[in-house]
């Protein structure tokens, strides 16, 4: 495909490219969804990885304010990766920081109302057993 019907085909992103608003809704359904599907009784290898994903995530995220700051979270207030609920708060408190950043009213972060607002019909995500 020509890149002139390729820019014909995506005119919204041409017109309107990702900016950090986008990004951050895209991007938080994702980071929820994955502590929604992270194992009750992690092993060392699940928190392991888990660990590895947030802090890459937060080195290549592409918006350098948000990323940068997002490190400087992870350090003050690392990961709790014990279990699936501590991470599951952990992740809505991470995303309070930056709410309130923003100005904005703070998220009454509880497991449940995660689970249905980010949880959609892969509430408990067997993933974490994918080789
Ligand atoms: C790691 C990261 C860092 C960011 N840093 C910045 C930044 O520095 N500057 C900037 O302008 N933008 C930043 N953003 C984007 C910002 O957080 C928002 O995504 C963006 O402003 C759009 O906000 P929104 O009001 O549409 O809802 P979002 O904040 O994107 O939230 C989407 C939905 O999640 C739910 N929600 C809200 N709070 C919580 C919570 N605590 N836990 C669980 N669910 C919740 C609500 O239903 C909400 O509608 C960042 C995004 C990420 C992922």
């Amino acid at each position: 495909m020509s890149s002139g019907s390729l820019a014909s085909k995506y005119q919204e992103f041409v017109e309107r490219p990702l900016n950090a608003i986008h990004l951050g809704r895209s991007a938080w359904p994702l980071l929820h969804r994955f502590t929604l599907g992270y194992p009750e009784n992690p092993t060392d290898q699940n928190k392991q990885k888990a660990l590895q994903f947030i802090q890459s995530f937060s080195k290549i995220y592409p918006c350098k304010v948000c990323a940068s700051d997002f490190q400087i979270k992870i350090k003050d207030h690392p990961p709790k990766l014990d279990s699936r609920n501590d991470l599951v708060i952990w992740m809505c408190e991470q995303h309070n920081f930056v709410n309130q950043k923003l100005g904005k009213e703070p998220f009454r972060c509880n497991v449940r109302r995660i689970e249905l607002i980010h949880g959609g019909s892969h509430r408990k995500s067997d993933s974490w057993n994918i080789q």
